[in-house]
């Protein structure tokens, strides 16, 4: 089985060909971040002209770099939620293109299904699994009872966790977006501000984050206004202490609740290292649960993780027509068997 898969939800273009639904054949991104660092983020018009230019070049090249053809092509897999709109259209419009021309069968997949299913990647998903999705718009603990089945148990109740990282970034004169930075400084310091860690105690499985933002600020501020230099390696330090003892402390939470065979630590913020370390450690405490962390290079947008939910999507006989349309705010469906 070989699926063409797209994703343009956000400032990321990529296309990919991916072989039943766990083998990568190609995965071309184009990310625009250079066109928004110098406006501190993502600017919607920006990105989906971005995109325009680029999805023919990325789907060649994809399809070039698998040795395949359309013919060899069973079906297409397209993000249409969430994300922005215009960004969004311009996959669902080439996906559309692709699977009208070509006689295939078009598959709707979800953005956050995707970032899951990255970890298909690593090994296969076995149910029932909790997953700790992290992202740049998303921070949520996921349950999943069986394939194709997504239950949130918990979420931010304000800004999500990637966002936190680029607003405290751009407080520290890092460029967007921040994650990345923020990490490697934050293995040179000293967790010496022990900024809050809100929610981390209480019997739920929120989050939240703009408390956490704020201190930093705050602290940053105030020490300019007396004209003390802090450490930024050990802000950049107490900052990710606070955000992984949290969703750790809420991860460990779940799994005391939830009797899961695996743990799935998916989106662009599963790319952190302390993160990564720190599920590590809290998973010796569960030895029955296996713990899949998307792989560093599909942690952030890309279309084979898209491809590895459509295979899932198309097993399931999940077909859209083409009238199928972008939906900026989608939440988790997709059960239509
Ligand atoms: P969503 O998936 O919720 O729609 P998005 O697609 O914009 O949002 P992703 O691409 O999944 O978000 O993730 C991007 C985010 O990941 C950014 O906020 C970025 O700073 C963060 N990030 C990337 N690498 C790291 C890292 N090593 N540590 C922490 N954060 C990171
Ligand atoms: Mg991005
Ligand atoms: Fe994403």
């Amino acid at each position: 089985n070989l699926i063409l898969s797209f994703e343009s939800s956000c400032d990321e273009t990529s296309v990919a060909v991916i072989e039943n639904g766990c083998k990568v054949l190609a995965n071309i991104v184009a990310t625009q971040i250079k066109s928004h660092q110098r406006f501190g983020g993502v600017v919607p018009e920006v990105a989906s002209r971005h995109h325009i230019e680029i999805i023919t070049t990325c789907i060649k090249d994809a399809l070039e770099e698998a040795g395949v053809t359309y013919d060899d092509l069973d079906a297409v897999a397209v993000t249409y939620g969430p994300g922005l709109v215009g960004s969004l259209l311009i996959g669902v419009m080439a996906a559309k293109a692709v699977a009208f021309a070509h006689h295939l069968p078009l598959i709707p997949v979800n953005h956050m299904a995707g970032h899951i299913y990255a970890a298909r990647f690593v090994d296969e998903i076995k149910f029932p699994a909790l997953a700790l999705l992290v992202s740049g718009g998303h921070t949520e603990l996921v349950y999943l009872p069986r394939e194709n089945e997504f239950q949130i148990i918990g979420e931010t109740r304000d800004d999500a966790a990637g966002e936190a990282f680029d607003k405290v970034g751009r407080v520290l004169g890092i460029n967007y977006p921040a994650g990345k930075e923020i990490d490697e400084l934050a293995h040179q310091g000293k967790d010496t501000f022990h900024f809050p860690r809100a929610m981390e105690k209480e019997d739920n499985f929120d989050f939240s984050f703009s408390g956490l933002k704020s201190a930093f600020i705050n602290t940053v501020h105030h020490a300019e206004q007396v004209g003390e230099t802090l450490d930024k390696a050990d802000l950049a330090c107490s900052f990710e202490a606070s955000v992984v003892d949290v969703l750790a402390a809420k991860t460990v939470h779940a799994l005391k609740k939830f009797p899961v065979k695996q743990l799935i630590l998916a989106g662009g913020v599963a790319a952190n290292q302390g993160l990564r370390e720190r599920l590590d450690q809290e998973l010796k405490a569960f030895p029955d649960v296996q713990l899949l962390k998307a792989p560093l290079k599909l942690c952030g947008d890309n279309a084979a993780m898209i491809g590895a939910a459509g295979y899932v999507g198309y097993k399931h006989s999940v077909r859209a027509g083409l009238d199928l349309n972008a939906d900026p705010s989608l939440e988790f469906d997709w059960i239509n068997e």
